[in-house]
């Protein structure tokens, strides 16, 4: 088997303005440091919004961080009028290295289908941009369809659009768990987790598959993230808002099995 970094991601969704990101990672990194948090264990990084960007790569890089950042949205498009889009060629631009794709909250608020999610997922690999592809049933699909026939159903569609030298990372999320305090079981994850590693493999390859971190997120906290990381197929935590609160994701990232 493979071995995967675990990684322990922070979507902070539309909170805090560049000001407060710049304090946040700070605090966030000072805490990591006086934890003695091995980075090559079990990488970190952060998902501000797109105007605090700028803001984090700057910090990073001057204080030479091992924090990572990523952007919570890609256009599918590298430029052109789009208004209100934001490029992967810009977001590589300011060493983004992850771009979440996906989330349940553009799907549901902004209309977004499988065929936009791959095509945003080809842009971020196109500007060598790791995607972080969520997938994810509502209790409605959950009571319809049981756990993991949408999930894949939609990573499948995602995949189409991706070759096998592609680096992706993908989180399972389902809607029903996200922000609302009732997180899967570790059982219920690693069941659609390994549903989701097989549908790599049939679309992109064994190798691909192997390869691939797949994230568990929906409610996760420091007391139940344990649970999840000792699931053979659970690479991580793709985190909401536990993340922005530095004493409690400091806590999550540094989970013992
Ligand atoms: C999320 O929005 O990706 C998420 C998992 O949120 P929460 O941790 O708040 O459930």
């Amino acid at each position: 088997q493979a071995t995967r970094t675990p990684l322990i991601a922070g979507n902070w969704k539309m909170n805090l303005d560049h000001l407060q990101a710049i304090a946040f990672v700070q605090k966030l990194s000072w805490s990591l440091g006086d934890a003695k948090h091995d980075f090559s264990q079990v990488e970190v990084s952060v998902f501000p919004p797109f105007t605090d960007l700028r803001s984090v790569q700057t910090l990073i890089s001057a204080d030479k961080l091992e924090l990572g950042f990523g952007s919570q949205d890609i256009s599918e498009h590298d430029s052109g009028a789009y208004t209100g889009e934001v490029s992967g060629a810009f977001l590589s631009r300011l060493d983004v290295q992850y771009a979440i794709v996906g989330h349940s909250e553009r799907r549901q608020l902004h209309g977004e289908t499988d065929a936009i999610v791959g095509a945003k997922s080809a842009a971020a690999v196109r500007h060598g941009i790791v995607p972080v592809i969520c997938v994810g049933e509502t209790a409605e699909d959950l009571e319809e369809h049981g756990p993991s026939a949408v999930p894949v159903a939609q990573l499948r569609e995602i995949l189409s659009h991706l070759k096998a030298s592609d680096e992706i990372v993908v989180a399972y999320e389902p809607v029903w768990a996200i922000g609302s305090g009732q997180a899967a079981t570790a059982e219920q994850a690693e069941q659609v987790a390994a549903a989701l590693r097989a549908v790599i493999a049939e679309v992109l390859g064994d190798d691909r598959a192997a390869a691939t971190r797949i994230l568990y997120g929906g409610s996760v906290k420091s007391d139940n993230i344990a649970r999840f990381m000792r699931e053979p197929n659970v690479d991580g935590a793709l985190v909401g808002g536990a993340s922005l609160a530095i004493d409690e994701f400091s806590r999550i990232v540094q989970f013992k099995k």
